[in-house]
């Protein structure tokens, strides 16, 4: 996958954010965004930011426009509480497009309730958000739900199924738990939960999930850790199927993965929590 950062800024301000500060300089040229488009090897591409959907509809448009000629498949990475209020033409353009390169929305909300959303993002777009993610699903464009797991969710994860389940439920295409990264403002304790703190939490949300319908998978927490739901980490297909990616470089072996039976379908911790934990 190519990821294409189309816009510096963001209007939501998360604890999480992996994207460096010092990198949210300067501005991004769109020509160099078709360069990389065009020179993009991989069928993916993540078009990101920031806040994609800060870009001026004619731009997006016509960005997208140049992944559809290329023959990619689109991604659009939105926080969705720009969606609402968009030039709704040039929305229906864009989700026209999305479907037509066999893409999808993927829509980070990582809390089921106004009050965790904002102490996670530091605004008050929750119900924008969700309001955003209903218009998408009226469109019939597909939608994968990213929750990021932190150290200010992790406990409500069952709940936060349970309002995928009662809210979106399998209208959605997906849902992705994905273990925060200890990157950006995210290199501290404060931030990267403990693993195994996570590890009964993420289960009964997934058996929420699988027994509400809902589609779900997991990416940044080992398989080790994720109990009978393990088959759904994301990782193991990457494996099988020699996909190159980040996760190589990302992820390593520690001590007792040389014994573990998961060590064929796992690339190991992530670096950056060990750099954190130490051990897991
Ligand atoms: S290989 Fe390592 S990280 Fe992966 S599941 Fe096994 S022990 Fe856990």
């Amino acid at each position: 996958m190519s990821l294409i950062k189309i816009e510096n800024r963001c209007n939501q301000s998360c604890v999480f954010c992996s994207f460096e500060p010092e990198r949210q300089r300067g501005k991004i040229e769109v020509t160099s965004i078709f360069d990389d488009i065009k020179r993009s090897k991989e069928k993916l591409v993540q078009i990101s930011g920031g806040e994609p959907f800060l870009a001026k509809p004619a731009v997006l448009l016509e960005i997208l426009l140049c992944c559809l000629k290329n023959k990619k498949k689109v991604e659009i990475q939105t926080n969705a509480s720009l969606i609402e209020g968009y030039d709704a033409g040039a929305l229906k353009k864009i989700a026209r497009i999305v479907k037509a390169s066999g893409g999808y929305f993927n829509v980070n909300i990582s809390a089921a309730n106004p009050k965790l959303d904002r102490k996670i993002t530091q605004r008050d777009f929750f119900y924008r958000k969700i309001s955003g993610v209903n218009l998408l699903l009226k469109l019939e464009v597909a939608v994968r739900i990213t929750h990021i797991i932190c150290e200010l969710n992790y406990r409500y994860l069952p709940s936060f199924a349970r309002f995928v389940k009662e809210k979106m439920g399998p209208r959605v295409g997906w849902v992705q738990f994905s273990f925060v990264k200890a990157m950006g403002k995210a290199r501290t304790r404060k931030i990267v939960p403990k693993y195994s703190s996570v590890s009964g939490f993420l289960s009964k949300a997934c058996y929420i999930l699988e027994r509400s319908g809902v589609e779900f998978e997991i990416d940044h927490i080992p398989p080790c850790m994720l109990g009978r739901y393990y088959g759904y980490h994301v990782d193991i297909a990457k494996m099988k199927l020699k996909i190159p990616g980040p996760q190589e470089r990302e992820k390593t072996y520690v001590k007792k993965c040389f014994k573990c039976k998961y060590a064929n379908i796992c690339y190991g911790p992530r670096k950056d929590y060990l750099k954190i934990h130490k051990v897991f």
